[in-house]
């Protein structure tokens, strides 16, 4: 009787524990929707540097801070866009500020050592219909050179079906951007399948940099990505780099490209125009009196 009586209990507890998930999920995607629709998602930036230790790229990552709930984490809302259906909104929208950000700023890019962004697509976008005409659509209106984007794809969604991420690689390809794999070394491709994959680079997980140097783990095997990719003709991110411990070892190793907070966290797209101002002053010092001049004209 006892049993019974605690057993239906936990029953009670457990559908009011998914009533519970449930309507929280549910109001959070009312307000990605509106989010979405009201386009304040920003695309924050964080800078790739070179083995020199040079700015030369950077990932956008998209940022959410909601009135109410305050800033909420992509860990929360990105696999609830790609149930929903939103990831293509929030997509479009991010390549947008992207090449908005490419076109308006770039002078100011160029002068912090950017050339171009890498943006991520999740599996509903990249086997979208229409995604290649979208990303030609925003290309031509902001006249952004493809060159200047990379898309960032995972393991697991170009090993979903193998043979029509090829033909979607190709195509993106063919217009002129790059492309990586994201989290290199979490997922299961095929070693076969690599070789056959028309990609830029690898992007090695941030699990395995984490364990470097002390843990052999993680640094034999980001040794391992960084040869196999060499060998194959592929470039290397290691992503996640913290420390310079890391740095170092990465670097040993030939990893040309680095991405961590050691180098800066992601960061809103004022902090590189002001940085990219800064710069331009400083190399051209004769162009402050010309601009003060200017604004007095002006006022
Ligand atoms: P990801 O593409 O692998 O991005 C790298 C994540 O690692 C980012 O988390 C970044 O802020 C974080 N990170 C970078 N350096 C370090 C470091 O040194 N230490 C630590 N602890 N973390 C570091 P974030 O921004 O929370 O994004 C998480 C994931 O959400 C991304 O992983 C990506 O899969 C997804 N995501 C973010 N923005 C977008 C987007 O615009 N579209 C899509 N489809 N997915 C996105
Ligand atoms: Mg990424
Ligand atoms: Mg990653």
């Amino acid at each position: 009787m006892k049993q019974k009586g605690s057993g239906r209990n936990r029953v009670n507890f457990f559908s009011y524990k998914l009533d519970l998930e449930l309507r929280e999920s549910l109001r959070l995607e009312q307000k990605l929707r509106k989010a979405i629709r009201n386009q304040t998602l920003e695309a924050y930036l964080q800078p790739q540097v070179s083995a020199e230790g040079k700015v030369i790229w950077a990932e956008a990552l998209v940022r959410w801070f909601d009135p109410e709930d305050g800033p909420i984490s992509p860990a929360r809302f990105v696999a609830l866009a790609e149930e929903t259906g939103l990831i293509h909104g929030l997509g479009q929208l991010m390549l947008e500020q992207v090449c908005f950000h490419l076109s308006q700023h770039r002078g100011y890019l160029n002068n912090v050592g950017i050339a171009g962004i890498s943006v991520n697509l999740s599996g509903r976008q990249f086997y979208s219909r229409t995604l290649l005409r979208d990303i030609k659509r925003v290309m031509a209106e902001s006249g952004v050179e493809p060159e200047q984007i990379e898309f960032e794809l995972t393991e697991s969604l170009v090993m979903d079906d193998v043979q029509m991420a090829i033909d979607v690689m190709r195509r993106l390809r063919d217009l002129g951007c790059r492309i990586s794999i994201d989290d290199f070394g979490t997922g299961y491709s095929s070693l076969a399948y690599l070789k056959r994959f028309p990609i830029n680079c690898l992007k090695i997980d941030r699990s395995f940099v984490e364990d470097i140097p002390h843990d052999p783990h993680g640094s034999e095997i980001a040794t391992a990505i960084i040869a196999m990719a060499h060998k194959l003709r592929l470039e290397v991110v290691a992503e996640g780099v913290e420390t310079e411990a890391q740095r170092d070892f990465l670097i040993a190793q030939g990893c040309e490209s680095l991405q961590g907070y050691l180098f800066g966290k992601p960061k809103h797209i004022q902090e590189y125009v002001d940085q990219g101002r800064a710069l331009f002053f400083e190399n051209n010092p004769g162009e402050i009196k010309s601009v003060i001049n200017k604004q007095l004209r002006s006022e």
